[in-house]
């Protein structure tokens, strides 16, 4: 099924077809086919790298690779952290040229290479820690609780889900960038009185200095309970007009009334639920019955986690999408302004190179956010 899906990607992102009529009542064809170029490669090399890391994971779990480096860990520490090793040098390349080539070419990167590498490095190491506690875990738990394990893990995967989405604003985010409250009076007060009368108590929006790596302009809402916040790009700020940051503080307010973190906090718990159970169905399949496993579960457990989040990104994607239509109805009737709205969309998607006619399945498969054209669309269609 991942290499169904990996081959009708390919072909679309080689070949998207005829941009929809209704793209040129907005966009020139000029300003689709930049869309377009700049990010047919990065889909391809996307894909290819994908391909390459399943096919290394493979030969590390199952095949030459179990009886040559797998083999010779036995020990479950070193395994994990070899594991982890091969899914980082695997995923490098594409990594690279997403992250720091095709930016820089396309002259949106702010950012130095060394510096590049400084957040590389730093993320790296965060994952290497949690990857591998996880791991550890894991096997624990499998060891330990044979036939019930999956309950367990998925009990704990929840917990830890939970956790992440209350801390991570505030100690991951702020590791890699600086998050200020808004200094600007007439922002503050745009704010306050868009939360009055969206009727929702929002006491942090914040600016991230988002410029120090990339022209791009983006707003995000994050955080549980007391770490719930609205989180501006600073290049936001700076390069679009009022009424444009007011559309976008009313769509992040959008997600915050309607409660998205928390139903997708929840829609991740049932997830999880059913993707641990099948892996325990995976295992006991895999593994006769009484056999006494070392480390490799952990790989097996891996790999089955990595192609089935990958198979399962269209239904991932289309909640998101779902919920991103809310939050711009919600945004169009909170501002009474449709226009500021469709301006900011074709706006933002102009400047970070969006592509404004992707092909369905493309969207369908990987995009979180509807594309811009029908973003547009519907936004009229509602007001
Ligand atoms: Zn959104």
């Amino acid at each position: 099924m991942a290499g169904v899906f990996c081959l009708l990607y390919l072909w679309f992102a080689i070949f998207p077809g005829q941009a929809a009529p209704e793209t040129f009542q907005y966009f020139s064809a000029k300003q689709v086919s930049a869309g377009r170029d700049y990010q047919r490669l990065p889909r391809i090399i996307s894909i290819l790298g994908f391909v390459l890391q399943i096919g290394v994971l493979i030969w590390f779990v199952f095949g030459k690779g179990k009886d040559g480096i797998g083999s010779g860990a036995r020990n479950h520490m070193v395994y994990a952290v070899l594991l982890w090793l091969v899914l980082r040098l695997t995923s490098l390349p594409v990594q690279y040229f997403r992250g720091y080539y095709w930016q820089k070419k396309w002259g949106f990167l702010t950012q130095s290479l060394f510096a590049w590498w400084k957040d590389y490095f730093l993320e790296a190491g965060i994952e290497l820690v949690l990857f591998t506690a996880g791991l550890l875990i894991l096997y624990f738990v499998i060891g330990h609780w044979s036939k019930t394990w999956w309950v367990i893990i998925a009990g704990l995967f929840s917990l830890w889900l939970l956790i992440q989405t209350y801390l991570w604003p505030v100690i991951v985010a702020p590791l890699f960038n600086e998050f200020t409250p808004v200094h600007n009076p007439a922002i503050t007060e745009m704010v306050e009185e868009l939360a009055e009368r969206a009727g929702i108590e929002v006491d942090e929006v914040l600016v991230m200095d988002a410029g120090r790596r990339t022209t791009k302009a983006n707003a995000y809402f994050t955080g549980l309970g007391r770490t719930k916040r609205i989180v501006l790009y600073d290049t936001l700020l700076q390069n679009y007009p009022p009424e444009q940051v007011k559309a976008v503080v009313a769509h992040e307010m959008g997600h915050w009334k309607l409660g998205h973190i928390t139903k997708g906090v929840g829609l991740g718990i049932l997830g999880s639920f059913i993707l641990w159970w099948l892996a325990g169905i995976m295992l006991s399949r895999t593994i006769p019955f009484g056999f006494r496993y070392g480390p490799e579960v952990m790989g097996m457990v891996v790999l089955f986690l990595i192609l089935s989040s990958f198979i399962s990104s269209p239904l991932q994607n289309g909640i998101s999408r779902y919920m991103e239509r809310e939050a711009d109805r919600f945004a169009v009737i909170l501002t009474e302004d449709v226009q500021s709205s469709v301006d900011l969309q074709v706006n933002i998607s102009r400047k970070n190179l969006s592509d404004l006619a992707p092909a369905p399945f493309i969207e369908w498969f990987g995009y979180s956010h509807p594309s811009a054209v029908k973003r547009i669309e519907q936004m009229r269609e509602n007001y």
